[in-house]
């Protein structure tokens, strides 16, 4: 799949001054309750409503969805709104349900897009509809399987494709329930840029109190759209009850929220930028240099313990590097996050250069 700017074609044709913004509830409960909360979110930023139809729950045992029951709840808010629609759908059957029902653009979720047999068995039965389909990350932190899904569905001829980041589960726990990578959804953005990106800031979050500033890095990185979970008694909600909102909190979001454009033509600007700009390149070729310089000291090292016959790995040496550079680098406004990442690649480098030196011969 290459660039193409039919991609983004049925974005366009939403004709918006804001991103595009896809609310509602994680799942639908009752016809009463979708309802209730598409009304709430008529007459604002929002143009498509969500609900969860069928569930994929990690674990057995949890509310597992309302299944096609719930489709004709979204026909009616429809009809009673002028929302669009969107659920989730992980397997033809679903896909087959979705189209007799008038669901307007079908999500496949993370748990799906690390399936190529089930994304392939999703495109075929999507082939020859010109439905818009928007798949989310897998789970894990893989950008080819995530293209991959997009591919599938790009050669069944479905051109009316979107992504949605909504972070990437790890073993140990952040302050996410799912880790955004910024790094993910650039990359991505940077080979296909008229791939629409949208931001689920609720499974990434986990919990409401951050979802506005994960909307907020959103905007400052040109994503397309929000999908926000929101619900009128979200304490209450059968499923993802700690990271949804209400519709009013939503709505006083989309008023918050800076909206960036891409460029300015300011001079004034330009002028800022560009001096600001070449002072990071300079920098940035400081830390080449030093970095170099490091992984000389580094090759030395190397020779000094192949003479004496001693391992590269001297663990409590490099715990406490590490526990010094975490201190330094709160002095100076460096995150422990990024100084862990940081030394720990510097220290992988370092082992490969020693490595080099011990095989020689
Ligand atoms: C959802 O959107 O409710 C959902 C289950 O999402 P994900 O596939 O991202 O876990
Ligand atoms: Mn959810």
């Amino acid at each position: 799949m290459e660039n193409k700017k039919e991609l983004r074609n049925w974005l366009d044709e939403f004709n918006l001054d804001h991103p595009l913004v896809i609310a509602g509830p994680c799942s639908a409960e009752t016809e009463e309750q979708v309802v209730k909360i598409a009304k709430q979110l008529k007459d604002s930023d929002v143009s498509v409503l969500r609900a969860g139809i069928w569930k994929p729950r990690t674990r057995p045992g949890n509310f597992e969805g309302v299944g096609a029951l719930g489709l004709k709840w979204m026909k009616t808010a429809k009809e009673e709104t002028g929302l669009l629609t969107t659920t989730e759908v992980a397997n033809p059957n679903h896909v087959e349900l979705a189209l007799e029902n008038d669901v307007d653009i079908l999500w496949i979720g993370a748990r799906t897009t690390v399936s190529p047999f089930i994304i392939q068995e999703i495109a075929d039965a999507l082939k020859g509809t010109n439905k818009t389909v928007l798949v989310k990350n897998p789970v894990n932190p893989d950008l080819s399987l995530w293209l991959g899904a997009v591919e599938r569905l790009y050669t069944a001829d479905i051109k009316n494709l979107g992504v949605i980041h909504r972070g990437f589960s790890a073993y140990e726990k952040t302050k996410y329930r799912n880790n955004p990578e910024w790094q993910i959804p650039i990359d991505l953005q940077n080979r296909f840029p008229d791939l629409p990106l949208i931001l689920d800031p609720s499974h990434i979050a986990g919990r409401r109190d951050i979802i506005f500033d994960l909307c907020q890095t959103a905007l400052d990185l040109n994503y397309d759209g929000l999908m926000v979970e929101t619900h009128h008694d979200p304490d209450n909600a059968w499923s993802d009850a700690a990271q949804q909102i209400t519709p009013a909190t939503l709505i006083q979001f989309m008023k918050d929220l800076k909206i960036r454009k891409e460029i300015s033509e300011s001079v004034d600007f330009q002028n800022k930028l560009n001096n600001l700009r070449a002072q990071i390149d300079v920098a940035d070729n400081h830390l080449i240099d030093l970095l170099a310089k490091r992984m000389r000291i580094s090759d030395e090292i190397g020779k000094v313990k192949k003479d004496q016959n001693v391992s590269v790995l001297q663990t409590k040496r490099w715990n406490e590097i590490l526990g010094n550079m975490v201190l330094e680098g709160e002095q100076v406004g460096l995150s422990e996050e990024f100084i862990l990442r940081l030394f720990k690649a510097v220290h992988q480098e370092s082992i490969n250069h020693q490595e080099k030196v011990m095989k020689a011969k």
